[in-house]
Order: structure tokens, then C-alpha cells, then sequence
């Protein structure tokens, strides 16, 4: 069976009925895009850039941050690359430093803590765009929750790309920005969000996480951690309308994407783009060419309308049959 995958590497990623899916992958550190190659992924759909930050004493400053930016940029050949800033905090503490806050999930984390510290923002998105000259690079800003945190973001990219202009560094002045939609306040405002960014891209993690009141890091509410809840659903499908509405591109890039059983639901939902970890997508690859896109939205309606678990669990089944 993984030999039958492998075969699949250079297949392009399209339906039975000729719709084409994009099949990208998530990195934490530059190493990884030999995993990325080796299963034909199309793109980095995200790179969780606070990685290169982590189980370190120091931390990387502009030009190390450039530089693994660039392998990266370069390597991938013009295939896109989605580089999301600074995801620290909550379960992603730097070295030496505790954490104080009571609910670190729903504390400085992400662009929260980012914001609050301009000069740490400052330095990655110099070495972000500097980076951008080399490849096709797209920023992408996690944990938003209200505009007005993406009006001083882009205000501090703004500062960026002036401080830039002033010593004639070059980059790419129309690099795409993007947001994460991890915070159920933010699916519900998927449309105001869409209308500001170039491409949205679902943290279905953390949108899970905040939408069921589950902490993904707790072993003990592990079983209540449910993909399939309704409300979870509702949220991924208007966060779809809403970019779709809006003209510009939607990926989901949390486990949700790599999770074959779940490929035909995605899709669904009106999903053309998906990110995962790259072990995955050989797997997700082989289920959207066994796909016929018309066959789905009548069971996925009636799913978005369930009410009882079990009966959600039967549609699936059919999904997938
Ligand atoms: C997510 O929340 O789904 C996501 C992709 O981000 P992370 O898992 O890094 O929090
Ligand atoms: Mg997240």
C-alpha cells in the first residue's frame, strides 16, 4: 500500500469529476522540506515559524531568521510558502521563561504577544520579507480575534517595508497576507476578516480547542475533543462561504486536513485547499481521486444539519462509502 502512495507523488490532486485540489504541506523547521519534496506537496501551506525559537537558550535575530526564511523560499522553487508569524505562548513557552498566566490558551499568545512586543514582530517581519525576494512567500498572522488587531499588524508590516525602502533592501511588495481563523469569534467574522486579507487559512486545532471550551493539551477531556461537532462545522463551512464570497483562496491547515476519514467532508464543505503534516497527504491525495465532488453536498447538508451524534458518525460512513 505505501509503495501504491508513492506512485501517487507526482499525480496532480484532482476529483473524479476534474476539480483540482491544492496539496500543501506544514513545517516547523527548514530540515523538513525533504519530507515535503519526498511527498509531492505543492507548497508550504504552513510553517510554524515560533519552532525557531524553541529548545534553544538565545533566540534567532533578523538575519538567522532571513536566512532560514530563504533555504526555504528557495528550495521550494516558486511553489508557495506560507510563513506564519510567531505562534508563542500558551503551549509554545520560549526557554526559561514560565508561564504566569491562569489560562495560557486564552493569554498573550500568538499576535496578542507579538503585538506586545513590536520589536520581536519587527525583526521577523524585516527577515520575512527580506526573505520574499527569493521565493513565493505569504505571511500569514495567527490567533486574530478582531480587526483592529490586523489594523496594527498591518500598520507594523507597513513600518517594515518603509524601514526597508530606506536602506534599498529588496522584497516582494505584493507578498500575500493571510489569516488564521482559530478563534470562533473570528469564523463568525470570517466575512469582514476576508474582506481585508488575500487568503484565509482555518487553524481547525485551536478552532476546536476554543469552540468546544476543550483544552487540546489536557488528556482528561481528550474524548470530548469532537471534529465533528456540529457548532465545528458551522464555523469551517461559513469561514469557507465567507472567503469563497469574497474571491480569495481558503485552506484548512490544522490535523483536520490530514485526516483521510474527514477529506470527503472537507471537501464538502466547499474546501479546495489543505494543509498538513506531509506523512498525510499521499493518503488525502489517493481519496480525492476516488472523489466525485456532485455526489457531496446532499450528505454533507444533512450533516451541518444533524443533531445526534450517532446519526453524524452514519453520514460520515456514507460520505466515505
Ligand atoms: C491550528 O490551530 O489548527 C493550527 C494549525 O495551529 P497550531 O496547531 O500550530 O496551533
Ligand atoms: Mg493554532
Amino acid at each position: 500500500e505505501k509503495q501504491k502512495l508513492k506512485r501517487l507523488k507526482t499525480t496532480r490532486a484532482t476529483t473524479l469529476d476534474g476539480t483540482e485540489v491544492e496539496l500543501h504541506a506544514n513545517i516547523e523547521l527548514p530540515e523538513d522540506i525533504a519530507d515535503v519534496k519526498a511527498n509531492g506537496a505543492t507548497g508550504i501551506g504552513l510553517f510554524r515559524s515560533e519552532f525557531l525559537f524553541l529548545n534553544r537558550r538565545d533566540l534567532p535575530g533578523e538575519e538567522e531568521q532571513f536566512l532560514a526564511y530563504r533555504k526555504v523560499a528557495e528550495e521550494m522553487h516558486g511553489f508557495p510558502v506560507t510563513i506564519r508569524t510567531l505562534d508563542l505562548g500558551a503551549d509554545k513557552q520560549l526557554f526559561g521563561s514560565e508561564n504566569t498566566s491562569a489560562n495560557p490558551a486564552l493569554g498573550l499568545r500568538a499576535i496578542r504577544l507579538c503585538l506586545a512586543e513590536p520589536q520581536l514582530f519587527h525583526a521577523q517581519l524585516r527577515a520575512i520579507l527580506r526573505a520574499s525576494h527569493y521565493g513565493k512567500i505569504k505571511l500569514l498572522i495567527p490567533m486574530l480575534s478582531s480587526l483592529t488587531e490586523l489594523n496594527q499588524a498591518c500598520h507594523l508590516l507597513a513600518h517594515a517595508k518603509q524601514s526597508l525602502d530606506d536602506e534599498n533592501i529588496p522584497y516582494d511588495a505584493n507578498m500575500p497576507l493571510g489569516g488564521m481563523i482559530e478563534i470562533p469569534a473570528a469564523a463568525l467574522a470570517a466575512h469582514i476578516f476576508a474582506k481585508h486579507l488575500d487568503f484565509l487559512s482555518i487553524g481547525t486545532n485551536d478552532l476546536i480547542q476554543y469552540t468546544l471550551a476543550i483544552d487540546r493539551t489536557d488528556d482528561s477531556v481528550a474524548h470530548l475533543y469532537d471534529p465533528l461537532h456540529p457548532s465545528v462545522l458551522q464555523l469551517i463551512s461559513y469561514a469557507i462561504k465567507s472567503a469563497d464570497k469574497a474571491g480569495i483562496p481558503v485552506s484548512v491547515c490544522g490535523e483536520m486536513a490530514g485526516d483521510v476519514r474527514l477529506t470527503r467532508l472537507l471537501l464538502g464543505l466547499g474546501l479546495r485547499q489543505f494543509s498538513m503534516h506531509p506523512a498525510h497527504l499521499l493518503a488525502v491525495k489517493q481519496q480525492i481521486l476516488r472523489t466525485n465532488l456532485p455526489e457531496l453536498p446532499s450528505l454533507v447538508n444533512r450533516m451541518l444539519k444533524t443533531e445526534e451524534p450517532e446519526r453524524m458518525h452514519m453520514h460520515l460512513a456514507r460520505l466515505n462509502s
